[in-house]
């Protein structure tokens, strides 16, 4: 089937895009490089660039009292401020100092991470929850995935920044299409449009339609509804995909573990108290009894694991240093 589609798209697109546009694909994707952020850093100008030249003088010139700038800059600031720190941050790379201290945070579970798994590449054997980033080409701590938005890891010690920046990512698409939709409404109610009559073919007159009216506002403010689109659908994938993170935190889980359980099928009727480990590998996958959270602490452990990481891990050198 993907033979099928292919050999018919080189049927009409020239060999050489094919082969550009996956090299293409393959050095944005699968190689650290900052186009990803440089795209992100155009969207948000060109999106506060609409907020400035369109949006301030219609808001300022109907609300004169009311102060538009400080939400708006204050979100920008401290999205760009977590976006920083997230894209510079040590993710949690294991190197060889520090592999005895990872390996003594969290325990093997015997199913998702097994004892005895070594890195070919780092040539160590890998804790537990971490794993090769086969782009940045490293081991990382409670690793999540690689951001090609961040050119960065997500891991054990910068999963917090990327929360921050996940929750005012969001906030800023919300203000910004609050905005937007604020300062649509006022022109259409105080410039009378709303309440406005349009002649038929026939001389009679009738009041104007809501797609009539939408049709005129966006050919006088193209860029504020486009805008206003744009950030329905972005908030929307961006709220589903901040909640789903948000949900891992609450329950110390990571992406990739999600990922890895999505391979195993567990069996129905399967109680937390089935789960042993020594048993999963000799049943049969339908018949595993998985325990999907061995590293579950209760809601409040598990935020303060993901929010203050440089404690959890220097709490653990303490207790390493004191059997040495
Ligand atoms: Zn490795
Ligand atoms: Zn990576």
């Amino acid at each position: 089937m993907k033979n099928t589609i292919s050999k018919g798209l080189l049927f009409f697109i020239p060999k050489s895009v094919v082969d550009w546009s996956s090299k293409i694909f393959h050095y944005v994707y699968f190689q650290r490089n900052p186009t990803m952020q440089i795209v992100f850093g155009t969207l948000v100008l060109c999106g506060h660039a609409i907020v400035v030249i369109d949006i301030f003088p219609i808001l300022y010139g109907i609300y004169h009292d009311d102060n538009h700038v400080l939400v708006p800059m204050l979100l920008l600031f401290l999205n760009l401020l977590a976006f920083y720190k997230l894209c510079n941050a040590d993710p949690g790379e294991i190197t060889q100092n520090n592999h005895a201290l990872f390996i003594s945070i969290y325990a093997f579970d015997g199913v998702l991470y097994k004892k005895k798994t070594v890195c070919k590449t780092c040539n160590f054997v890998k804790p537990a929850r971490s794993k090769h980033c086969s782009i940045c080409n490293r081991c990382v701590h409670r690793f999540d995935h690689h951001c090609v938005w961040t050119n960065n890891c997500i891991g054990a010690l910068n999963n917090h920044y990327f929360i921050a920046f996940l929750l005012t990512l969001i906030m800023m698409c919300l203000n910004g299409f609050y905005m937007a939709l604020r300062s649509i409404i006022a022109i259409a109610h105080f410039s009378g449009m709303v309440h406005a009559m349009i002649m038929e073919s026939d001389g009679k007159m009738i009041p104007v339609s809501l797609s009539a009216l939408v049709q005129h506002l966006f050919m006088q403010f193209p860029r504020i509804i486009f805008l206003m689109a744009s950030l329905s659908v972005l908030s929307l994938l961006i709220a589903g995909f901040t909640l789903y993170h948000i949900y891992l935190m609450f329950t110390n889980q990571t992406n990739n573990e999600r990922h890895k359980l999505g391979t195993f099928q567990i069996s129905e009727n399967c109680h937390q108290n089935d789960y042993d480990s020594s048993k999963v590998t000799k049943l049969p996958k339908k018949k595993q009894c998985i325990n999907s959270r061995p590293y579950d602490i209760g809601i409040l452990k598990n935020i303060a694991q993901v929010c203050f990481p440089r404690y959890y891990i220097d709490r653990h050198k303490k207790i390493l240093n004191k059997f040495k």
